[in-house]
């Protein structure tokens, strides 16, 4: 598929198994826009999102346009691994897009050497909020896993190979410029 491919949608409620099975949040949100790109297979892929800031309600009353078709310059820009598909492992029958966003690239690995087994990236919730993902690289297929200890393991390692290709130079500009919130 040509990338950068750009799905968006307002982040929805899942199966409620992300963080409570595995540890590892994943934002979802609605798979309608899949249908305007038949081409994209399921599987895993690596990309950017930018969040919406958490909903302030200024002085004349108005929030910031959190949930509305408008993004604006304040937008968080952040790495993320994402899956695309039925998630073989606990056999869903409808396909979702799940996002897991991680902690900027610039910052060292929290998964360097002092910690065997890191804990995963966790925002404060931002259900409801406009997600704009741009899908810059696809990884690999969906497999299924003999146990959810054998999932998590490729997981960690989805998450390590979205965030050293990220570093690559034709993608840094993805993270600084704001390409993924607005359309240029
Ligand atoms: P659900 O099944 O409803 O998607 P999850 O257990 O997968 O529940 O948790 C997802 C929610 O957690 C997201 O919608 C978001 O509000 C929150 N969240 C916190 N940190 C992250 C993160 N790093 N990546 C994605 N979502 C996160
Ligand atoms: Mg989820």
């Amino acid at each position: 598929a040509p990338f950068p491919i750009r799905l968006s949608g307002p982040v929805i409620k899942g199966f409620g198994r992300g963080s409570k099975d595995l540890g590892i949040p994943t934002a979802n949100i609605p798979a309608d826009d899949l249908d305007n790109h038949p081409d994209l297979k399921t599987g895993v892929y690596y990309g950017v999102v930018a969040l919406a800031p958490i909903q302030h309600t200024t002085e004349n009353g108005h929030g910031n346009g959190n949930g509305s078709a408008e993004t604006n310059s304040r937008d968080t820009i952040l790495p993320a691994v994402l899956s695309i598909g039925y998630n073989p492992f606990y056999k869903n029958t409808v396909r979702s897009v799940e996002i897991h966003v991680m902690p900027p690239t610039t910052q060292p690995s929290p998964t360097a050497a002092s910690q065997s087994q890191p804990t995963f990236h966790r925002l404060p919730d931002f259900y409801g909020t406009k997600l704009n993902l741009l899908i810059l690289g696809y990884i690999w297929p969906e497999f299924d896993y003999v146990s959810m200890e054998a999932l998590i393991e490729d997981i960690r390692v989805d998450c390590e190979v979205a965030r050293l290709s990220l570093l690559r130079e034709g993608y840094l500009r993805y993270l600084v410029d704001d390409g993924v919130s607005s359309e240029k």
